[in-house]
């Protein structure tokens, strides 16, 4: 479902992204992990189009979505379309303050719906369709009792759950995670895990930048780990934590288990 190919990252002079390859398949979680500073959220940047690549292609369903050598014909249009293959989840939730939890889950596609030639004639039964689906999600994620809430009014695992609510509205082709639970008092980390791993229990195609190792050997197909902008190690969870090639690998492993 996604290639990336050679994709490299520099800001000024300094190289973030050295020539990333990987692939993933429908259905497949990937976990990404590494120092601080090695690249994870700029990696993900890249594939929403919130950074440009310097060099390399991103493919989605077999058609290159980016190209560094052809560049400069990405209009704005075409990134936001872009952008849809993408859903995201990020460390800081990034609600909307002044909506409820409903309305934040609805938003974006109200305003998507807006744009179609039928809208006028079946205004309600659009927007009702779009609410039941926003509520069908904050249930999935156990907030029904919740929906009409304002962020402040949430706690952080509630926002990020309505976060992760908001950002599956859009049935996006992959669900990046920006370590979602980094932000979270402990004890609140597991309710977000947990919604997560249900995800993955159900075949959600994922990318997972995240700290929680344990949580990362559980729930994803497949691993990458990142060191100083290369992947230095790729492959399953068991290959990568039980026996990493790499002597870099097993020293960030001892440091974070
Ligand atoms: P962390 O786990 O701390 O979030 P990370 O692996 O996600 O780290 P990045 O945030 O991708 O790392 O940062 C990688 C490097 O790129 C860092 O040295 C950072 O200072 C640099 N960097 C990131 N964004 C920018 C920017 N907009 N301008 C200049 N340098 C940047």
């Amino acid at each position: 479902i996604l290639e990336v190919k050679n994709l490299k990252k520099n800001f000024g002079s300094l190289e973030v992204l050295k020539g990333i390859d990987f692939s993933l398949e429908k259905g497949e979680a990937l976990a990404m992990i590494g120092a601080s500073g090695s690249g994870k959220t700029t990696l993900l940047r890249c594939l929403n189009f919130l950074e440009r690549p310097t060099h390399g292609q991103i493919i989605v369903n077999d058609k290159v979505i980016f190209d560094a050598d052809d560049n400069k014909s990405l209009g704005d249009a075409q990134i936001r379309k872009n952008r849809l293959h993408f859903g995201m989840v990020f460390q800081s939730f990034n609600l909307f303050p002044q909506y409820t939890a409903l309305r934040n889950c609805t938003l974006a596609r109200e305003l998507m719906a807006k744009e179609r030639p039928d809208f006028k004639e079946n205004k309600k039964k659009i927007m009702d369709e779009i609410t039941a689906e926003g509520e069908a999600l904050l249930e999935s994620v156990g907030l029904k009792e919740k929906m009409n809430y304002y962020p402040h009014q949430l706690s952080g695992g509630q926002q990020q759950r309505v976060a992760i609510a908001r950002a599956l509205m859009l049935q996006p082709d992959i669900l990046c995670f920006d370590e979602p639970t980094s932000a979270l008092d402990p004890e609140l980390t597991g309710e977000v895990l947990k919604v997560i791993r249900g995800l993955a229990d159900r075949h959600t195609t994922m990318v997972i930048v995240t700290h929680e190792m344990k949580f990362a050997r559980d729930v994803s197909d497949k691993v990458l780990f990142l060191d100083q902008g290369t992947i230095a190690e790729y492959g399953t969870p068991e290959q990568v934590f039980e026996h990493p090639k790499e002597e870099r690998t097993r020293q960030f492993l001892e440091r974070y288990f």
